[in-house]
């Protein structure tokens, strides 16, 4: 079995390592159009004909992996990606750490602000709530022109939503984002530029090949033409995908003075109504609805969190025996100490920080993301089912061994036999719990850019600007998920309190 699985294993990440060495990589964040945006699933825009154009230029396959902006660097100078394009500004920090090519477009970073409280200059901004997505250009613009502490979102239409929201004052974002999140938002303008900036494309240093067939590209499509029409073709895609407006209306006095509970519900119903239409049902170009994005999303989350729970069972199971076997009758010192520093590690250690380590650092060869959560959250998960297993297996009177090995069976029969289905039903409210807790845990892994049923609803959010329904149908989504396996556990219990499970039950 040993012999089987470390073949396994090794064929796995054979296979993955093979993969990557053919597949070009490129990192991004997609919720920056027209550079990067998605078309239902998939993530278009110039960067990516860019770089797939580096692909072809190599002979490789094109891959583009969606993260968040402040991990697209750190991904490519850790070797998960070979390229990062993501509208990244070249700049004298940035250079430090990575080789950039030619830069391909000049532009700049603007103020986005409402029309009830225009921008009129730079004075304007200090001291004020400034929204920027984390570690942009835009977020030092703050910190070192204005000498404040910006708010950091995750994306330019995250920070918009925010200043609608009445979170912050003003957002600063780079210029062609910020055109496509005041499209269609009445509400909504933009400012001059603030400064100017060019967008190149990040390798990890020592590569002079990888970057002389970035150059080489970017060179060919500024001189034949496919650039700017890139650029024209996607700037009209991502305004279209955007058109639908947001959700979110600021109120105008005409509706506020309008009085009347039945012309107000009438008009929140109908708000809603076009919310949901535009949240879930609205065909994109491709034909796919946002809608989409949870249907996929609950399949990434129910794949993680089963095939977790299971992993983690087993685990558990091995490491609770090993350490009760070792604290009863002295068994196994070895695996015991080994037990102990696993226990120790994982339940000392935040679960998305496990999670991060494995997937930069531990299985950074391996390709599916899934397969990286799953080992994760398994392992995770493990550690604690050890400990309510282990205590389910102490409170089994000794004499069931004792009984058992009487009878003649081994130690390992009698343990699985005997003594740990009694365990399991004893600790089984424990174990329910502790499954609830990993169904929900699973929502963090947007962090290694999986998109799970959260991750859906984050960016259906990102697209239309709508707040309460993605988060509220998510929300109602992962209680349905969970009341479902309280209901399924309930059962389960039930019938290990009728069966065999229950020797005292059986006596009477
Ligand atoms: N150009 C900005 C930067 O590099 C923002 C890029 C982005 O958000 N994708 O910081």
């Amino acid at each position: 079995m040993k012999k089987f699985l470390a073949a396994l294993s090794g064929l796995v990440l054979a296979t993955c390592v093979a993969q990557a060495a053919e597949t070009l990589t490129m990192a991004t964040e997609a919720t920056f159009p027209p550079y990067e945006f998605l078309r239902g699933p998939e993530i278009v825009g110039i960067d990516v004909e860019l770089s797939r154009a580096v692909a072809q230029k190599l002979g490789k396959e094109f891959r583009a992996e969606n993260m968040d902006f402040d991990s697209v660097i750190p991904a490519v100078i850790s070797g998960k990606a070979d390229l990062a394009a993501s509208g990244i500004t070249v700049t004298e920090d940035r250079k430090k750490n990575v080789d950039f090519s030619e830069p391909y477009v000049k532009t700049g970073i603007v103020v986005i602000y409402k029309k009830s409280n225009p921008f009129t200059g730079k004075d304007q901004l200090k001291g004020k709530k400034i929204g920027v997505q984390g570690g942009t250009t835009s977020d030092a613009y703050v910190k070192e022109e204005l000498k404040q502490e910006p708010e950091r979102f995750k994306t330019p239409p995250e920070a918009c939503a925010a200043m609608l929201a009445g979170r912050c004052a003003f957002v600063i974002a780079d210029v062609d984002p910020a055109r496509n999140c005041v499209k269609g938002e009445a509400a909504l303008a933009i400012s001059d530029f603030l400064s100017s900036e060019e967008y190149a494309i990040a390798i990890a240093k020592g590569q002079p090949e990888l970057l002389a067939a970035v150059n080489e590209t970017i060179a060919e499509a500024k001189a034949d033409g496919r650039l700017a029409r890139w650029i024209v073709d996607y700037t009209a895609e991502s305004d279209r995908l955007k058109d639908g407006g947001s959700a979110v209306v600021e109120p105008t006095p005409e509706s506020v003075g309008r009085s009347g509970l039945a012309a107000w519900l009438d008009e929140k119903w109908t708000a809603l109504r076009e919310d949901f239409y535009l949240c879930f049902l609205k065909k994109a170009a491709d034909g796919s609805s946002r809608g989409m994005y949870l249907v996929n999303g609950l399949s990434i989350t129910l794949q993680v969190a089963l095939a977790s729970i299971v992993f983690g069972l087993v685990l558990g199971f091995l490491v609770a025996v090993i350490r009760s076997s070792h604290d009863k009758y002295g068994y196994f010192t070895v695996l015991n100490a080994l037990c102990k520093i696993y226990l120790t590690i994982i339940r000392g250690t935040p679960m998305v920080v496990q999670l991060l380590i494995t997937y930069y650092i531990i299985l950074r060869s391996v390709e599916s993301k899934v397969l990286i959560a799953i080992l994760a959250f398994g392992i995770n998960s493990g550690a604690y089912q050890a400990e309510i297993m282990r205590a389910g297996i102490v409170s089994i009177d000794p004499g069931q061994m004792e009984a058992g090995r009487a009878l003649g069976l081994s130690y390992w029969r009698t343990m699985i036999r005997i003594i740990l289905p009694q365990a399991i039903r004893n600790v089984l409210p424990a174990l329910g719990n502790e499954f609830i807790v990993l169904m929900k845990d699973t929502s963090i892994v947007g962090y290694i850019a999986l998109i799970d049923l959260a991750k859906g609803g984050d960016i259906i959010r990102s697209q239309t600007y709508s707040v309460y329904l993605p988060y509220l149908t998510v929300a109602a989504v992962y209680l349905i998920l969970v009341m479902t396996m309280t209901w399924l556990l309930g059962l389960l219990e039930r019938y290990l309190r009728n069966t065999g499970a229950n020797p005292v039950h059986n006596d009477s």
